[in-house]
């Protein structure tokens, strides 16, 4: 069994802690890898490391730095099969999404860093006294990346282009259930050494890279719950945090939209990586007028979504990432049913290994359940029907979260509607869409911190202003 090691100064070594754990494949309930927990040395020899590399990774010109991380994402492009295939094995994705995920997240994050050279990180302002200001928006020094394992690759991608690029160093810590495509991510790594290091563990590992002074930022992608432990303690500190959290995601389909096509994209958006997609369809809102056939057509959908190991071809949904994950998924949907929701596809854990959740359908569902209420992040459609397009656009902003949120319909009156739902992304007739000027922050309880495109260097650096008085 091999027992995984972290990255520090470019040299792959042991932990210095004494805890380990299982990755277990969630297909078939293997053992797959050995993990260290995490201890408080690991963490303190990868921020040395990485306070070390910072001087001369910032030295190099932005054009440099662009070049090399371009070609890091061109190597994980060429490596995208077998970094999907870890994931499969590491938390259950299938291949072939997985696969067109990273294959995004590396054009992504080529397409991130390559802003870069566009962003002013330094400019002259002539001053009304003649003299002058120059803005300087230098690195923060070192950075910490915190990640989930819902899409392991491009989650760390995502955070790490604008801070490196800046010129910032960086300790990753992937999540302790899918640790193998981040050892193998900087294993394909060809930067100076110190410049990502890697620190593996759970919250042994990530309490203590919070806790370190040396860190400038903190960027945070996960639960609520443990978002805002990490706020807490970075406002402690007076240190930056950018907080990508949770969610409970709203659709409403309004009138007038075509119930069938609809109904399939609300079902990839509620099924796609079985349901744990930080984005995903939560909450389904529909307009009574096209209620009935709405629902048919979604349950037929649910029906396409085939059960298997994100191994074999013809899979469409894998596993859940683990059997917490799994009591998490049937707890909400037993609450559901026991206030009264109907199960129209699904419902049922299947028997035999894995940690399967079938794609799911409830009708009859309100805001007293878990399920409309908590995020769920598991394969369920919770439709509710709504007698107007308003209504269903007041009971989407009404809840805690506000990360996205997606509408559905024909009427210009109504697109224009939907930017008054309460979150970082609206999504009008599509969900995912958009191109890197994406600018976004979350609302409510999902957390804080602008991100995407300029904002994300914004976030990598700090500004100085430098005032000249005029020639005298
Ligand atoms: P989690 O909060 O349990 O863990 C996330 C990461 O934080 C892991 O690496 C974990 O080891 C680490 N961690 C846990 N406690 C910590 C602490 N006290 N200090 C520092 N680090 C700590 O979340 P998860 O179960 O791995 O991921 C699922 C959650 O992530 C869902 O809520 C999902 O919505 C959210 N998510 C959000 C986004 C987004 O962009 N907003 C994207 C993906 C996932």
């Amino acid at each position: 069994m091999k027992t995984l090691r972290n990255l520090i100064g470019g040299i792959w070594e042991d932990s210095r802690g004494d805890a380990f754990h299982d990755v277990v494949n969630p297909a078939t309930e293997e053992v797959v890898a050995r993990c260290p927990s995490g201890s408080p040395e690991d963490v303190r020899l990868a921020v040395d490391a990485a306070v070390r590399a910072q001087p001369d990774w910032a030295a190099l010109s932005v054009a440099e730095r662009v070049e090399r991380l371009s070609r890091w994402a061109d190597t994980i492009a060429a490596h995208a099969d077998e970094l999907a295939e870890l994931e499969c094995r590491e938390m259950g994705k299938p291949v072939a999404l997985g696969r067109a995920f990273i294959g995004g997240a590396a054009t992504g994050f080529k397409a991130a860093v390559a802003e870069a050279l566009e962003y002013a990180f330094e400019e002259i302002i002539p001053a009304p006294d003649g003299g002058s200001t120059t803005i300087v928006r230098a690195p923060l020094g070192v950075t910490a990346v915190i990640v989930p394992w819902n899409f392991p690759v491009p989650m760390t991608l995502g955070a790490l282009g604008p801070l490196l690029a800046a010129g910032n160093t960086v300790v990753l810590k992937p999540s302790e259930r899918s640790p193998m495509s981040a050892v193998r991510l900087l294993e394909l790594m060809d930067l100076p050494p110190g410049v990502v290091n890697l620190v593996l563990g759970d919250s042994r590992a990530g309490a203590p890279l919070v806790a370190d002074e040396r860190v400038g930022l903190v960027h945070f992608t996960g639960s609520v719950e443990s978002g805002r432990k990490v706020g807490e303690r970075t406002g402690a500190l007076l240190r930056r945090s950018i907080l990508e959290l949770g969610g409970k995601d709203p659709v409403v389909v309004d009138a007038g939209v075509d119930p069938v096509a609809t109904a399939a994209a609300v079902a990839f958006g509620a099924f796609a990586n079985s349901g744990q997609i930080c984005t995903s369809m939560e909450r389904v809102y529909v307009h009574r007028d096209i209620a009935e056939p709405f629902i048919e057509a979604l349950v037929e959908a649910a029906g396409t979504y085939a059960l298997g190991d994100g191994h074999d071809a013809g899979t469409v949904l894998g596993p859940l990432v683990d059997r917490r994950q799994r009591d998490i998924v049937a707890r909400h949907v037993a609450d559901a049913v026991s206030r009264g929701a109907t199960v129209r596809a699904g419902g049922v854990v299947p028997e035999g290994r894995g940690f399967f959740y079938p794609a799911t359908v409830l009708t009859g569902v309100d805001e007293s359940m878990l399920v409309m209420t908590e995020e769920t992040f598991g394969p369920i459609a919770p439709v509710a029907v709504v007698s107007s397009f308003e209504e269903g656009l007041e009971r989407a902003s009404a809840s805690r979260f506000g990360l996205a949120a997606t509408v559905y319909t024909a009427d210009p009156a109504h697109m224009a509607a939907a930017r008054r739902i309460p979150a970082g992304v609206v999504w009008v007739n599509q969900w995912q869409g958009g191109g890197p000027e994406r600018l976004y922050e979350p609302a409510g309880d999902s957390g804080m911190g602008a991100t995407g495109s300029r904002a994300a260097y914004d976030a990598a650096t700090r500004p100085t202003s430098i005032h000249t008085a005029p020639a005298a």
